[in-house]
């Protein structure tokens, strides 16, 4: 019965053993947290929950905090709480002062020289902490919380760069670049084919960039952001009452499945958890327009977050009874 958050270091080494992969869902706000910490509970998984610089100036740190402190005391579950997208030494020092057990420094729009010397200087303040970090070599296409690159600028990880990498910065994990992306619309329909249905099914993960780090870096765990699947059901809950989310594609779970089997320990998945959200919302409001109780909205909102992420630990990322 765990009381605290834990680091990702003995969750990343059994994962990499396991041919399994964490999930690093982010939280927002209470529903979120309880959600996926009630699916965790019931399949027994560890956990990575983890808090965007936008979770940050919405929520405000002591909030977040004390809710995943909360999560840890109700589950009793291994749970690591992560920064996601750190993008300087001084927020990822506020979050390391202020109890997060993982931080991410993401340097990876800079030159290789200044991403290892940023990535050094958080390594070296987190390691005498006791917190552990997660950096980035190449850079995703699409918009999360702050973070927003676009397709032309994006560029897959190199691998004959990962070592020289690792080595001088000292980095516990490293996010890489293989295809996948940011948000709920990752590919556009001309980068996609469709299928039968007229449903986009975009381009496969580059499995050989993938393979040749794992090469380099043996026993070494990887991240994959932007790893939500944008599921159909939900999208359509969305369309059908009253939104509009023309083409929004996500990496298909068979792929993150295979990825979770091989050198990857850690995949984020965000947008899949906000479409279960405003789906869910979406259509109670639709079917019962005189309701105005929060807790009545929230409540299948929070049952269909559990329910998403229930499936993503025990089908996509195999870690279900590993806590
Ligand atoms: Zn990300």
């Amino acid at each position: 019965m765990y009381t605290k958050p834990v680091t990702t270091k003995e969750m990343f080494a059994k994962a990499y053993d396991g041919g399994y992969a964490i999930g690093a869902f982010n939280v927002n706000n209470m529903e979120i947290v309880q959600g996926i910490t009630e699916a965790a509970k019931e399949v027994n998984a560890p956990l990575i929950l983890q808090v965007s610089k936008g979770a940050r100036a919405y929520a405000n740190h002591t909030y977040l905090i004390k809710l995943v402190e909360a999560a840890i005391i109700e589950t009793g579950l291994p749970i690591a709480l992560h920064l996601d997208h750190g993008d300087s030494f001084e927020l990822c020092k506020s979050c390391i002062d202020g109890g997060f057990t993982s931080v991410m420094i993401d340097a990876s729009s800079k030159p290789f020289e200044e991403n290892v010397a940023l990535t050094r200087k958080v390594v070296e303040y987190a390691h005498d902490h006791g917190v552990v970090v997660e950096a980035e070599l190449g850079t995703l296409a699409g918009v999360e919380d702050e973070v927003k690159v676009s397709a032309e600028d994006s560029s897959y990880t190199h691998p004959e760069e990962v070592e020289e990498f690792v080595s001088k910065t000292g980095c516990d994990s490293l996010a890489i670049a293989i295809g996948t992306s940011h948000g709920a619309y990752k590919f556009t329909p001309d980068q996609c084919t469709r299928n039968e249905q007229g449903i986009l099914v975009p381009p496969p993960l580059r499995f050989d960039v993938l393979e040749e780090v794992s090469k380099r870096l043996p026993g070494f765990p990887i991240v994959l952001h932007g790893s939500s699947s944008v599921p159909q059901e939900f999208v359509k809950m969305i369309n059908e009452n009253g939104g509009k989310m023309p083409d929004a594609v996500g990496i298909p779970e068979e792929q993150l499945r295979k990825a979770a089997t091989l050198s990857v320990c850690k995949i984020n998945i965000d947008s899949d958890l906000r479409l279960a959200m405003t789906g869910s919302i979406r259509k109670f409001f639709a079917e019962h327009p005189e309701k105005f109780d929060p807790r009545e909205y929230l409540k299948p909102a929070r049952a269909n977050i559990k329910e998403l992420v229930k499936h993503k630990l025990v089908d996509v990322l195999g870690c279900a009874g590993k806590a």
